[in-house]
């Protein structure tokens, strides 16, 4: 509890003999002075916020609207748990909801991808050895890895990406590492 929260409802700790003998810092609660029913508490954080709970939780919830103070009371702390944990849910759920749903994914058998390749060598018109090159089986491995679907490049990025090679292909051509006369046609 904060401490101003302990200023406002209980005197300066003060030391009182107990019961047993011993000797323990206590505040003495303001209210209870008021009411000629002095209380001397424990000073203790739970001990204070217990007392003003059971005893004065009308009083401390005024105080706490007047003073636009966040109520440290245990059941006002729970109950703001419980709100704290329905908001993050609701934004939680309206982020959930602006997410794109996930396109049909169709789940990997060997089966499936074999038909797929097949199909995709045939309509775009590829050799066979395709399937092995290399570069294919980086895709494949790349793709393997994807957990909820994925996007093929598209005519832009692809475009991009060629331009890309092709500088740095020039570059290449264009530096010292490369001698001679080169001819190119295209
Ligand atoms: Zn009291």
């Amino acid at each position: 509890m904060h401490c101003r929260n302990i200023k406002e409802f209980f005197d300066e700790p003060m030391e009182k003999t107990g019961d047993d003998g011993k000797v323990r810092k206590c505040r003495s609660c303001k209210p209870c002075q008021c009411k000629k029913v002095p209380q001397f508490l424990v000073n203790e954080m739970s001990t204070l916020c217990h007392h003003l709970e059971a005893k004065h939780a009308g009083e401390y919830q005024t105080w706490v609207v007047e003073d636009n103070f966040e109520s440290k009371l245990p059941g006002d702390v729970k109950d703001q748990k419980v709100k704290d944990a329905q908001l993050s849910q609701t934004q939680l759920d309206s982020h959930l909801q602006k997410m794109p749903p996930a396109e049909h994914v169709v789940p990997y058998s060997d089966k499936v991808f074999h038909e797929a390749a097949i199909e995709w060598l045939i309509v775009t018109d590829q050799p066979i050895s395709a399937l092995e090159h290399l570069d294919f089986i980086k895709m494949i491995n790349i793709a393997a890895q994807a957990t909820n679907g994925m996007k093929t490049p598209v005519h832009d990025e692809i475009i991009r990406l060629f331009k890309n090679q092709i500088d740095l292909l020039r570059q290449k051509l264009l530096s010292d590492t490369v001698k001679g006369n080169i001819n190119l046609t295209c």
